[in-house]
């Protein structure tokens, strides 16, 4: 995952209800005080219309410019709003003016108006004449005996809107101050929630992700994971149950790969080995005297073969029955073992026939160890039960190479000299029969 596009998600989200309520609080701010200052600015105006209307009610009355002057001029003067004062006659004719800012003539109303332009306001406020019931003889009296009120003329303000402008400017700049504050702030907190949020949970996936990598190592460290320390925990164990899981599967493995690894190897062994004597069988002993073939023709070594067969082995079957004759070749088979060296292989090649591999050693050499192992043969009858068994062999004798320079070659020549010990009386070891020159 994105770790800084996650983060800008969270920066986001909160930071655009910060930037929404700094908004709305400085229009609210901005709004009402600028009413507020309004507000206030017409009252000012209406206060110093009444009391410039008071105290030039006599003036209108006795037609006393002068006066009137001064005190339109003193209005002025006293408040830096006031733009242009004028005092008018009931019929809406002007006394004095000062400055020409008031768009005169007017529409005269029957109680105090206001126009509102951008920047002032016109303020007209009629002037009432007091009238006591004893100044008018003529007049209906009126109910209670209270006094009665004419217009008598009009005090008419020019207020200026310019300070209401700069205060609304100066509002403005406050509120734009509480938005920009609200956003450092929504920024302060939104950074605090990366820092507190978005960090560890970076750091949750980074560790997730290098778990599904395969390293399964890889643990959430609580100091990180701060405000998200129990999911932390949670994936903590989670990848303990993967470890401890991913290790039995693999001791599984090893040990079934170990396990198929022997019985390859058993299968192997049982297919180069004669069951029944436990020594090489005819496959095993013809790959070995290949190897030894191989070599001798290399090397210009000698190599030696001998071939036998059990003397008559039909008639101990028959006479001790088949279990004992497989008891004779067991036996015979591990004297053979027993008597040839280290480097000598010994092989059953079927039935009762079994072979003698000697590399390195030339015919003399080979005939004498034969000759031990024939004697070896016989004089070692079999005990079976209460009864010994006779076993001797014929024993053929060939070094390599011959005519046929091959291990069947080889083994032929060996098998013929078999056959001469056979037929001149058994129990006996032979070498090829030595061809005369006219081949007889
Ligand atoms: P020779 O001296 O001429 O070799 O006579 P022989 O009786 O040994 O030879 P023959 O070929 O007539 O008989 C071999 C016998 O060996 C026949 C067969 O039943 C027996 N035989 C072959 N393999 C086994 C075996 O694995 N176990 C047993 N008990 N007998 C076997
Ligand atoms: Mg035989
Ligand atoms: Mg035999």
């Amino acid at each position: 995952m994105n770790g800084l596009g996650f983060r800008n998600h969270m920066l986001m989200l909160a930071l655009l209800p910060a930037i929404l309520v700094a908004a709305l609080l400085s229009v609210i701010y901005v709004s009402w005080n600028f009413h507020e200052v309004e507000v206030a600015l017409k009252d000012r105006g209406r206060a110093i219309a009444k009391q410039l209307g008071t105290a030039a009610e006599y003036g209108i009355f006795s037609g006393s410019r002068e006066m009137l002057r001064t005190l339109a001029d003193a209005a002025q003067k006293g408040d830096p709003d006031i733009l242009g004062v004028a005092i008018l006659n009931e019929r809406g004719q002007v006394l004095v003016r000062t400055g020409d800012s008031i768009p005169l003539p007017l529409e005269l109303p029957e109680s105090e108006a206001l126009l509102e332009k951008p920047d002032r306001i016109v303020l007209v406020v009629p002037v009432n004449r007091t009238v006591l019931p004893l100044d008018d003889i003529y007049s209906e009296p009126t109910p209670g005996g209270r006094s009665l009120s004419r217009t008598s003329g009009y005090v008419v303000l020019d207020v200026s809107r310019q300070r209401l402008v700069e205060v609304r400017n100066t509002q403005m700049l406050i509120g734009l101050d509480i938005a920009l504050g609200g956003l450092l702030l929504g920024v302060w907190l939104a950074l605090r929630m990366a820092r507190g949020i978005t960090r560890p949970l970076i750091h949750i996936i980074d560790v997730v992700e290098r778990i599904g990598r395969g390293e399964l190592g890889a643990r959430v460290i609580p100091e990180e994971a701060r405000t998200l320390q129990s999911l932390g925990h949670n994936i903590n164990a989670m990848a303990e149950r993967v470890t401890l899981a991913h290790g039995e599967l693999q001791q599984k493995v090893a040990q079934a790969t170990e396990e198929l690894r022997k019985r390859k190897e058993e299968a192997e062994l049982l297919a180069r080995m004669d069951v029944l004597t436990g020594i090489p069988n005819r496959r095993a002993f013809m790959q070995a005297a290949e190897q030894e073939v191989l070599r001798a023709q290399r090397y210009g070594s000698s190599l030696t073969v001998a071939v036998l067969d059990l003397d008559h082995f039909k008639t101990i079957n028959d006479t001790y029955g088949h279990a004992a004759g497989d008891h004779v070749l067991i036996n015979r088979a591990a004297l053979l073992e027993a008597s040839v060296r280290e480097i000598d292989t010994v092989g059953r090649l079927g039935g009762e026939e079994f072979a003698i591999l000697m590399p390195g050693t030339p015919l003399p050499e080979a005939i004498q160890a034969v000759e031990r192992i024939r004697q070896a043969f016989e004089q070692n009858p079999i005990s079976d039960g209460d009864q010994l068994i006779r076993a001797t062999a014929s024993f053929g004798v060939a070094e390599y190479p011959g005519a046929d320079p091959t291990v069947d070659g080889l083994l032929a020549k060996a098998d013929g000299a078999l056959y001469l010990a056979k037929a001149r009386g058994r129990n006996r070891v032979e070498i090829p029969a030595q061809k005369t020159i006219d081949g007889v």
